[in-house]
């Protein structure tokens, strides 16, 4: 981590007083930090902690305030360790990387990852990459929509959404395709949600159209729109994605579960396969029952269940875990899935590990 250029009290942190001379920093108890003996200098030094100044300047203030240079320079570091302070020079490098409306409305999502981050400057490298990235959906019914817009919103560079035909009352969600989108290709209603959700008037040019000459994409969400990406190992095959060593995220609403995950890091963690491989240990005749799943099956046409809160639930828990993959931190759903019930709204996560049938942890490239 580089050095701090333009240290910052970290804006996202409540400040209260625990006593008439103790400062504490942050509301959750847990990861509070305090400042004590805060008298009238301490506080007046505190609030030349804005991002404005340099190490030098501070410390020349920290003088003139009777603090003492080597005092000061003993606080600085303190409030360093303790995760209070942030780089503006960062913050700022980092929301250049978008265009006005965004960094505006990233605000409060660069102050979250101050948070999560500690390290002065690691928020705003995470969301630098999350700038530099490329996620691709496939699928834009309840679950894929809201997915790409979340990502949108969060920053993700650029979010192409793949899909065809036409939108479909059942597609819409809150967090989605709108009901006035009934009707309009599913492909440019995504596009246009996605563009709104980043701040952009629909029609702009600042998501990327899927197309031969894009780069690689650096993650893909499967969300197929019959819900069968929450049956990883399912009718969206990923094994492209496995050769090509992307990483790739199931997920979708199948009756009344929701499902996010596995996310998988091909070569690394458990697959799809790895999934199906354990879902026939538990029942014999799964291999056949999932393309038929996939497919809509024999019987009568169905009415595919899809609980409009928990689309939206399974949506937001999906683009976090791509979130905190982008960001560098590896989310439950790798090596694992989470499961949202619509019958009693409790989530759990249950454990995959890697199947030794399926042969995925075998390097990206080698034969299947
Ligand atoms: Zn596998």
């Amino acid at each position: 981590m580089r050095p701090v250029l333009k240290p910052v009290l970290k804006p996202a942190l409540a400040r209260t007083w625990r006593d008439t001379e103790t400062l504490q920093f942050g509301a959750v108890h847990r990861h509070a930090r305090v400042v004590e003996r805060a008298d009238t200098a301490v506080c007046s030094f505190l609030s030349l902690l804005d991002g404005t100044r340099e190490r030098p300047a501070l410390l020349a203030a920290g003088e003139r305030l009777g603090l003492g240079r080597d005092p000061t320079g003993d606080l600085l570091d303190d409030l360093e360790k303790g995760g209070l302070l942030d780089d503006a020079a960062a913050t700022w490098e980092a929301l250049e990387c978008y265009p006005q409306p965004r960094r505006e409305l990233l605000g409060p999502d660069l102050a979250s990852l101050s948070l999560v981050r500690p390290e002065p400057g690691a928020g705003p490298a995470a969301l630098r990459g999350r700038a530099a990235a490329r996620v691709e959906v496939r699928g834009a019914g309840r679950v894929g929509s809201a997915v790409a817009a979340a990502l949108a919103a969060g920053g993700v560079g650029i979010v192409t959404v793949v899909d065809t035909g036409r939108v479909t009352p059942g597609d819409c969600s809150p967090a989605g395709l709108a009901p006035t989108e009934v009707g309009r290709l599913r492909a440019t209603a995504a596009r246009e949600s996605v563009q709104r959700a980043a701040g952009f008037a629909p029609g702009g040019s600042r998501t990327a159209a899927a197309g031969r000459s894009a780069p690689p994409p650096t993650l893909v969400v499967l969300a197929p729109r019959s819900g069968s990406g929450a049956f990883a190992g399912g009718a969206y095959g990923a094994r492209p994605l496995m050769r090509a060593g992307v990483p790739h995220l199931y997920t979708g609403v199948v009756e009344h579960l929701g499902v996010v995950g596995p996310l998988v890091l091909p070569g690394t963690s458990a697959c799809g396969g790895c999934l199906a491989f354990a879902r026939t240990e538990e029942d014999p005749a799964w291999p056949r029952l999932l393309p038929q799943l996939a497919e809509d099956g024999p019987g009568p046409a169905r009415t595919p269940a899809c609980d409009g809160a928990l689309a939206t639930a399974v949506a937001g828990l999906a683009a976090l875990h791509v979130l905190l993959h982008l960001d560098g931190t590896g989310p439950p759903s790798v090596d694992g899935w989470c499961e949202l019930s619509a019958a009693d709204g409790m989530a759990r996560r249950l454990r995959l590990r890697p199947h030794p049938d399926c042969g995925c942890q075998w390097q990206p490239g080698a034969p299947a």
